[in-house]
């Protein structure tokens, strides 16, 4: 393996390259744990990369491909599998190079495509929103995003070395990339459980950002630091007798905390330096859990625990998968002394976490896929969380795509919105505001038009189009998954209703009170009153509304106001009044005025409605069948009406047909019809025999004339037989 590698491995190195990792150092730290072709085909990775990144230089001069052999580096040592440090040398190279997917699919399988591209998702979203709240939805969009959770670990790793060479950036650059580092990744390395990965993310992070605080915390630890040594040095030892003489074998090291810690704790917790830093901090390390308890006796026996400080996260684990005994002691001269003590295999867990469980292991194991190996370890996680009854924290906590129940999007703004899984943008629109929502027309989503039911997916940017008096569509309320968009709808629909009830009853009273010769200005306020009193209504508005929907009848209703009370149903007919004082329908009335579906009334046709209780009004053809046979007993209910001269819509009309068996004679009718600006909306076939088939359309037109327009062109294709508009 090691023989005719190409530079940069056998380049002459240049002075201060004595650091650098080459891709020979990579390949030797592989063949301690990889099969030979599996090393072979990372060698292969980075022939790739190193072709795709020819010429590219970093801002430190170097050439670019040190980098992703840099992150292929820390992914070794997390002991990853080839596919995944394959993926890591190539992680920029769809970003950066002309080097597409296909070619990464084509030479290197499907597995480190998806990976590549699995990076490349994460490094298009950008975190901006100032709010701190949004970097936890952040992070959990990014995990959302991700299939695969090795995509987190090489994006993980590709931070790790931007922040190792941050120095060269621009300062602002600087501040910015240590904010992310500190509020996105170093929070994801936690809650994977990679400490080792989350301490060194902080610590440069930290300095990064207040490289003032960094250097002044800095400073004062290493002043203090030589009073401690000793008293240090003297406690340890004094464990460590008592521990050998107890018969345990375990590791005693002193922990230095990290600047970062230090620093927390006194910004979050209000303390000062010397209270935070004057606390000598051990880890025991031991075989097993047995003997972690063991060596607590043995502490607490030594030195005094402090009441109230021990926890127990071996018995109750934290939601990353810790585990340790926690307690802190009156050390010498009463100095508190925080000791933590685990067992080998919780260290391991507690330093590299998710990585822990992923290390590669050959043999029957490397079947073993990446998403099993994810599963392996949220189940390892699980089961130690099950026993305390705090899984659900833990599910919030990591949300890999083993559990994709919630989508995270962007506003225009940079604000993320958590959706449920399949929420829409109506579901997003009533998210930003109900107001959003009922005036929303239309959305974009990354900046094009998209159709208003499509299911949104994480980290999409999704713009709302509104319009003023625009209004919900009822058909919405079939795609919405969200409760406020249901809510919002429902709620807008239903004044909508009352709105536009209102409005029809008004004008079918004036109608009635009109065919009595007089009209609502003439009836005197008393009567009205009364009239209100009698049918416990609280207003006029509400007596309108309930004609409008169908509640109440006009012509009763008028026949009480002018104080014909007396002449009930059945008296005369007379709502066949003359055509003048037909209602005329513009097509626009909304909610509480609905066509007729067994008979398709459409602009030119005789109609007539009929009230019906709570639905308003329904237009039917005069000669409907329906009406026809109903009509007579119910003549207060039926109205009569007329087109108004313009109606502002397109109706459904629907024709019957009979058609000889051709192959494209279906298609000869559709092209018809759409070449007279008509669509088809429905098609049911009726029956078919050998040679003819019955079926019949519903179609969209503006009126009569329009539909006699489409049948005299459907009539002249040969297989169309017969042709009829169904009645009602
Ligand atoms: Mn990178």
């Amino acid at each position: 393996m090691a023989a005719g590698i190409p530079a940069p491995g056998n380049a002459a190195p240049t002075a201060g390259d004595s650091t650098r990792f080459l891709i020979s150092d990579l390949c030797s730290e592989l063949e301690t744990y990889l099969e030979p072709a599996e090393v072979e085909e990372v060698y292969r990775a980075y022939l790739l990369g190193a072709e795709s990144h020819e010429g590219q230089t970093r801002k430190t001069g170097e050439p670019y491909i040190y980098h992703p052999l840099a992150v292929a580096r820390t992914m070794a040592e997390m002991r990853m599998d080839h596919q995944a440090i394959s993926a890591a040398i190539l992680h920029d190279v769809m970003e950066d190079t002309a080097t597409s997917k296909d070619r990464i699919h084509a030479e290197f399988g499907e597995e480190v495509a998806e990976l590549v591209d699995g990076v490349s998702k994460l490094t298009h979203l950008h975190f901006q929103s100032k709010a701190e709240a949004q970097a936890e939805n952040f992070r959990k969009m990014m995990l959302a995003i991700t299939r695969d959770i090795r995509v987190i670990l090489i994006k993980l790793a590709d931070r790790l070395h931007n922040m190792r060479t941050l120095g060269v950036m621009r300062p602002d650059k600087r501040r910015r990339i240590a904010k992310e580092t500190l509020e996105i990744y170093a929070p994801i390395a936690q809650r994977l459980g990679m400490n080792a990965m989350r301490r060194e993310l902080e610590e440069l992070g930290f300095s990064a950002k207040h490289p003032w605080r960094a250097a002044v915390l800095e400073r004062a630890v290493h002043r203090s630091g030589g009073n401690r040594r000793e008293p240090m040095k003297n406690i340890e030892q004094a464990i460590c007798s008592r521990m050998e003489a107890s018969g345990i074998v375990g590791r005693i090291s002193g922990r230095e905390k990290s600047l970062y810690s230090i620093y927390r704790k006194m910004r979050d917790k209000h303390h000062s330096f010397e209270e935070v830093f004057d606390v000598f901090a051990i880890r025991i390390v031991v075989d097993d859990v047995d003997t972690c308890y063991r060596s607590l006796g043995v502490v607490h026996n030594l030195y005094k625990p402090v009441p109230g400080r021990f926890k127990d996260y071996i018995a109750i684990p934290k939601s990353n998968g810790y585990q340790s005994l926690h307690t802190i002691l009156f050390g010498p001269q009463g100095i508190p002394i925080e000791v933590q003590i685990r067992s080998t295999e919780m260290d391991r867990v507690a330093e590299s976490g998710i990585a822990a469980h992923w290390q590669y292991k050959a043999g029957s194991e490397s079947s073993r896929t990446a998403q099993s190996r994810a599963r392996e370890w949220l189940k390892d996680v699980l089961e130690i969380q099950n026993s305390v009854g705090n899984s659900i924290e833990f599910l919030e906590n990591v949300k890999v795509d083993l559990f994709p129940d919630e989508v995270y999007t962007f506003t225009p703004g940079g604000d993320i919105l958590v959706l449920p899984r399949d929420a829409t943008p109506i579901d997003f629109a009533y998210a930003v505001h109900s107001d959003v929502g009922n005036r929303c027309v239309a959305a974009k989503i990354d900046r094009q038009l998209a159709p208003l039911s499509v299911r949104l997916q994480s980290g999409q940017t999704v713009e709302i189009v509104t319009a003023e008096g625009a209004r919900p569509n009822p058909a919405w309320l079939s795609f919405v998954v969200t409760g406020k968009a249901r809510t919002g709808i429902r709620h807008c629909l239903k004044s909508m209703q009352t709105d536009e009830a209102r409005a029809l009853g008004q004008r079918l009273l004036d109608k009635a009170l009109g065919g009595l010769g007089t009209s609502l200005k003439h009836v005197s306020p008393g009567r009205l009153d009364a009239l209100l009193d009698a049918m416990q209504l609280p207003d006029l508005d509400k007596l309108l509304e309930d004609i409008g929907l169908g509640n109440r009848m006009a012509s009763l209703v008028g026949r009480q106001l002018v104080g014909m009370e007396g002449t009930e149903a059945g008296d005369d007919t007379e709502e066949g009044a003359p055509p003048g004082q037909s209602l005329a329908i513009k097509g626009t009335e909304g909610l509480v005025l609905s066509y007729a579906r067994c008979c398709h009334p459409i602009p030119g046709d005789p109609i007539i409605g009929q009230l019906s209780a709570g639905r308003g009004l329904v237009v039917h053809r005069e000669k409907c069948r329906n009406v026809q046979h109903e009509g007579r007993d119910r003549a207060d209910r039926t109205i009569a009406l007329e087109w108004s001269h313009d109606p502002e819509m397109q109706f459904t009309a629907a024709i019957r047909t009979r058609t000889a068996n051709r192959r494209g004679a279906l298609a000869d009718m559709a092209a018809v019809i759409a070449d007279h600006g008509s669509n088809i909306e429905h098609i049911c076939f009726n029956e078919q025999d050998g040679h003819s088939t019955a079926m019949t359309f519903l179609l969209t037109v503006r009126d009569r004339q329009h539909l006699a327009q489409i049948m005299r062109g459907l009539r002249r294709l040969k297989d169309v037989l017969r042709i009829a508009r169904q009645r009602g």
